[in-house]
């Protein structure tokens, strides 16, 4: 038996690679462990967006160093962001990294590269099992599934067209969504994240991902749905539709949009809820929110809605290809079609040449909107990007100064904004039990309830009176 183990940073379309490259790997007849020590495959899926994550899988690639000096067999394989773009230096670098395979690459092309990564552990793990008891254990005793790979790879079978070059077919790209999900029927709540396309135009001026993940491909409506029912037949309670830009999507046979594609997922049969990360406000259209409101038993009322920049300067600067303007009215469209919706949004303080003006005018938007959350960051500047070529004085003090400030206020906001929902009655969806022994449910605009029960109802959509609020969580009970 060969066991691996995934470690993944940054957002939840690696989530969702991860999970459908676990899901290949346990059909292969492998284990999934939760320690490094116990692996013999052992995969960093990376994420390349802020220099901090990034340093974070340098220093764990160290560790693994250590671990892989007793463990001659280990492999050990680097997939994601920072792989496609610092490959050569990973190379280099590492001697104890046996691969590394970019996020612009098709999930198939990996398949054939863990495949051939199991046969050799097993292989290896087998050669000094041999030595041990000094007896050669026949071909036949292998796992079938590992034969029929043997066989796969050695009777000619046409490599995907991505490996030799050739562009990739919509199919072929989207097959590899049907990856992905889950098989068991455990009780517990159960999320399916579904990436329904990858890569990104739009060239934000501080932004990687065009670099790593490479142009827009949308995947295939037809598979999309059929992993959605795949995965609520399999008990998923909420679906997460992802994508870098996720309403620019474009089906690539019948050229349907995003809002129809939220129409179709909000068609399938069962209950559960739907989700989607990230859009762009360049994309929004109101047959989206249309399509939300029509359907709100399914498609929860929360909208993510990437600000960035309070400053028309800074925008331009940044490449986002809106206004202040066109997004402020954007929101008025969210408010009028959506009352009820929640919103929150990303935020980028110390953006090369914000001024204190300019981070006012952020500051701003944010008093006009109320979000009820904020992603907020101080800028991190990325290789090969056009923005890490931007002047760039103001200090690191102030940057922080900044962004403090920023915080401290949206926690204000949320305090107000959560403690209107006080005595009102709201369906959530319940995640998980907390060390604290309380249950964590979701509501459908993403606000976290907490509330006692001895019944374990993980999964279960409950109704939750609310009782009091804080500024991260709300304090509920339970109705029957
Ligand atoms: S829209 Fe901009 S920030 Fe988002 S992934 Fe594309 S380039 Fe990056």
């Amino acid at each position: 038996m060969i066991n691996f183990f995934i470690k993944t940073y940054g957002c939840q379309a690696n989530v969702a690679d991860s999970q459908a490259i676990s899901n290949f790997l346990t059909n292969l007849g492998c284990k999934k462990v939760e320690i490094e020590q116990q692996a013999d495959l052992i995969l960093i899926n990376t994420c390349a967006i802020r220099a901090k994550a990034e340093q974070r899988f340098f220093s764990y690639l160290g560790v693994l160093a250590i671990i892989k000096k007793d463990k001659k067999h280990l492999k050990v394989g680097i997939i994601g962001c920072v792989a496609s773009y610092r490959q050569k230096e990973i190379r280099r670098r590492f001697d104890h990294v046996n691969f590394v395979f970019g996020a612009k690459e098709n999930l198939f092309e990996l398949q054939t590269l863990l495949s051939d990564f199991v046969l050799k552990i097993q292989m290896l793990k087998q050669f000094v099992s041999d030595q041990i008891q000094n007896s050669l254990v026949s071909f036949d005793k292998r796992p079938p599934s590992l034969k029929l790979l043997r066989t796969r790879r050695t009777s000619g079978e046409k490599l995907p067209n991505a490996v030799r070059g050739e562009p990739v077919e919509p199919y072929e790209q989207s097959k590899s969504l049907l990856l992905g999900g889950f098989k068991n029927n455990k009780k517990e709540f159960k999320q399916s994240y579904v990436n329904i396309m990858t890569g990104c135009n739009n060239y934000c001026s501080y932004c990687i991902v065009p670099f790593t993940r490479g142009r827009e491909k949308s995947y295939l409506l037809n598979l999309i749905l059929e992993r959605v029912k795949r995965d609520v037949q399999n008990g998923a309670k909420e679906v997460v539709l992802l994508g870098q830009n996720v309403n620019s999507y474009k089906d690539p046979q019948t050229g349907a949009n995003f809002a129809t594609l939220l129409k179709k997922v909000a068609q399938v049969d069962g209950e559960f809820w739907v989700r989607f990360v990230s859009p762009h406000p360049k994309d929004m259209t109101k047959d989206v929110l249309y399509v939300m409101s029509e359907n709100k038993e399914k498609l929860c009322g929360f909208i993510h809605h990437p600000l960035q920049s309070g400053s028309n300067k800074i925008l331009q600067a940044m490449n986002r290809t809106y206004t202040v303007e066109q997004y402020l009215e954007q929101i008025d469209w969210i408010r009028e079609i959506l009352p009820d919706a929640t919103i929150s949004t990303d935020i980028i303080v110390g953006f090369p040449g914000e001024t204190e003006k300019d981070y006012f005018e952020t500051r701003k938007v944010m008093e006009k909107v109320k979000f009820d959350n904020i992603f907020s960051f101080i800028y991190s500047p990325r290789k090969y990007t056009k923005a890490a070529t931007f002047k760039d004085d103001c200090s690191a003090k102030i940057k922080s100064e900044r962004l403090e400030a920023l915080q401290s206020r949206q926690v204000e906001i949320c305090y107000d904004l959560n403690n209107c929902h006080v005595d009102k009655i709201l369906k959530s969806l319940v995640e998980k039990r907390l060390a604290n022994g309380k249950l964590l449910a979701r509501t459908a605009g993403n606000h976290r309830v907490l509330f006692d029960s001895d019944e374990e109802k993980n999964g279960n959509f409950v109704n939750l009176k609310i009782e009091k609020s804080g500024a991260v969580n709300i304090f509920g009970y339970l109705i029957e």
